[in-house]
């Protein structure tokens, strides 16, 4: 497929701060960018050549994505689909709307991953009323301790209830009323993710893995290099590498990973798009998770995902600005020469609403985590 270069125009469905950094890579790498997003003051909108403020599900929106850009990627993957699919037969669009689907139902999503040969956690797809009413308790047992997910629509812990005996779960799975996947509690030892970008089988590269640390089901604090022995690092990649071969994937996807006591590991989820888990590669790798989105959807060759230095991320939730709204103390991380800090331009600070994150580079993982958390402490 031939090269897609600047100064075409790119799409994208979606303008939140994934789209906003999108926007910046693909601008500062030459191309312009139209995005398709009803908010008007949305992050995206502050660096888009063109805004296309509508529902991302608009027709004449979506006409117009087609007609004017050389090719249409997502910040998310709660877009419908069919309209990217649709998309595709008059643009260049990655990921696919079939690979979009598989990302955003939990119960295709464990299919596919049982389908490449990778492990899950225990789980039961409760799909209809009738799957249901059929579950016998020895089957929902297997599952407890558990925890009931969406199949559909959750994020940063949304739409998840922890269920511990056979009546939690099936008042749960009432009130819920939706499709749903129970799946087993695990113990974790930690959490950890990689990153794919592949344009084809034999063009893939994969990320350094993150150490995630969770705080209230959001992602808290990313630490990279992950501090497990280096074995288990391989073969974090060669999964998550496995993983979008069996999609036949193109673009950047996201595997997160559960890592249990024994060092066991089991395949969480997926995101068929940059990842929170890896905004540490903005300032750490050779190219970062958002040039490589550009990237593979000009049908360009991945660049090199070279770790240039430790890194700890450190998100930054609304809960960090004062009650009254008032900013937090910004100067004690322009202080730190080796800080960066990152704000999505978002308007309002509400609890839980992710407004940015910071990056600290040291010399060892441990160190830049010590700094980052004094420096988060004082913000
Ligand atoms: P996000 O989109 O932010 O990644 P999500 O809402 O899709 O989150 P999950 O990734 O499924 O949700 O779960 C959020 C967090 O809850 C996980 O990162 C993990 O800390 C915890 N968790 C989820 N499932 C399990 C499990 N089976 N056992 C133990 N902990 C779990
Ligand atoms: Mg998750």
């Amino acid at each position: 497929m031939a090269a897609i270069l600047p100064p075409a125009m790119l799409g994208i469905i979606g303008g939140g701060q994934l789209g906003r950094m999108f926007t910046v890579a693909a601008k500062t790498m030459g191309y312009r960018v139209t995005v398709l997003e009803p908010d008007p003051a949305a992050p995206a909108a502050d660096f888009a050549d063109v805004h296309l403020c509508a529902p991302y599900g608009d027709a004449a929106a979506l006409k117009t994505l087609a007609e004017t850009c050389a090719a249409v990627t997502t910040e998310f993957e709660n877009v419908d689909a069919g309209a990217m699919r649709e998309l595709a037969k008059q643009t260049r669009v990655s990921p696919s709307g079939d690979c979009v689907a598989i990302a955003q139902d939990r119960i295709a999503e464990k299919a596919w991953i049982a389908k490449a040969g990778l492990p899950t956690a225990p789980y039961l797809a409760l799909e209809t009323a009738a799957d249901l009413a059929a579950v016998s308790d020895d089957a929902l047992a297997v599952c407890l301790p558990g925890i009931l997910k969406t199949a559909r629509l959750g994020y940063d812990g949304k739409g998840q209830i922890r269920v511990k005996t056979v009546a939690d779960a099936r008042t749960a799975l009432s009130e819920l009323g939706v499709a749903c996947v129970l799946e087993k509690m695990l113990e974790l030892k930690l959490e950890v993710s990689a990153i794919v970008t592949r344009t084809s089988a034999s063009q893939m590269t994969v990320f350094p893995v993150a150490e995630n640390r969770h705080v209230n089901g959001i992602l808290d604090v990313s630490i990279v290099p992950a501090r497990i022995a280096p074995a288990l690092a391989a073969q974090v990649q060669a999964m998550a590498r496995r993983l979008a071969d069996e999609l036949d994937y193109v673009g950047v996807l996201a595997v997160e990973f559960f890592v249990l006591a024994d060092d066991t590991l089991v395949l969480n989820e997926i995101a068929p798009r940059p990842h929170n888990s890896g905004h540490y590669t903005l300032t750490a790798c050779v190219t970062d998770q958002f040039q490589q989105q550009v990237r593979a959807l000009c049908g360009l060759l991945p660049g090199s995902t070279e770790l240039l230095t430790p890194v700890v991320m450190v998100n930054l939730l609304g809960d960090v600005w004062g009650e009254d709204g008032s900013e937090p103390r910004w100067s004690v991380l322009a202080e730190a020469p080796n800080a960066q800090l990152h704000l999505y331009g978002k308007q309002e600070a509400r609890r839980g609403r992710k407004m940015g994150h910071f990056n600290v580079m040291a010399d060892t993982a441990e160190a830049a985590l010590e700094q980052a958390e004094a420096l988060k402490d004082t913000l």
